[in-house]
């Protein structure tokens, strides 16, 4: 049943993606076709059209790129991993740009987890989570990361100083393209819940307006 179920989400999934992606890619091939055919006709000032032109590119480009990692997650290659190693690659390969935006990083990792996973895919929950921490923070602090067992599930915390999220927003999470940012692309949740999905996870988020907002990954140490 299980299995099943799983089978149907990911239709589910595959279906809001589909729609919501035929909407994200023609805005921008509508945008584009109507400034070159400005520039076709002989406007002036053809290099502020060039300029949204290429921002519609970049647009078009994130959007296949994050789908990309989107569809990496099917293949399956798990081993017992250890997530102490796992968060600590992924905070050193960011720790240079969070260093350049003031962010620094505060660890406090339980020793000897493991979890039977794929480590590239855990990773890149941890990586999605982290940037919407410090994307959420417009000045200088520190994005925390715990680690520790509970109720028979590994959870690990990244706890950002951001500026949180009202229940509208909260309510917007599992939407595919449901972005507040000028260049986001609303899938960083999605492939994070997808991922999380695909190893019997589930993400928690809990958050406080002006404060900042903590993101649980909950891992099960037994089968649920
Ligand atoms: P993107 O980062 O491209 O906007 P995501 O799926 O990663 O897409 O996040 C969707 C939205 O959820 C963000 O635009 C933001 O409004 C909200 N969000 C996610 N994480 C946080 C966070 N740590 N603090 C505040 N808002 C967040
Ligand atoms: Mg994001």
């Amino acid at each position: 049943l299980k299995k099943v179920l799983l089978d149907s989400e990911k239709l589910i999934l595959a279906g809001q993606l589909s729609a919501g992606l035929v909407h994200e890619i023609r805005n921008p091939l509508t945008s584009l076709k109507g400034f070159l055919q400005l520039v076709q006709a002989g406007v002036e000032q053809k290099e502020e059209y060039y300029k949204v032109m290429i921002g519609e590119i970049d647009k078009l480009e994130k959007i296949t790129s994050e789908l990309l990692h989107m569809a990496k997650p099917f293949k399956n290659n798990k081993k017992n991993e250890s997530i102490h190693e796992m968060i600590k690659d992924v905070v050193f390969i960011m720790s240079t740009q969070m260093d350049m935006k003031d962010i620094h990083f505060t660890l406090d990792l339980e020793d000897n987890l493991h979890y039977f996973c794929n480590a590239s895919q855990i990773k890149q929950v941890l990586i999605n989570l982290i940037k919407n921490g410090a994307e959420a923070m417009n000045k200088s602090g520190t994005i925390m990361i715990n680690s520790r067992i509970e109720d028979n599930q590994i959870a690990i915390d990244i706890i950002d100083e951001g500026q949180g999220m009202s229940d509208e927003i909260v309510q917007e999470l599992n939407n595919p393209f449901f972005t507040t940012k000028p260049d986001g692309t609303g899938l960083g949740l999605v492939i994070t819940h997808h991922i999380l999905e695909m190893h019997n996870g589930l993400l928690k988020v809990s958050t406080d307006e002006n404060k900042g907002s903590i993101f649980t990954i909950l891992l099960p140490l037994v089968d649920r």
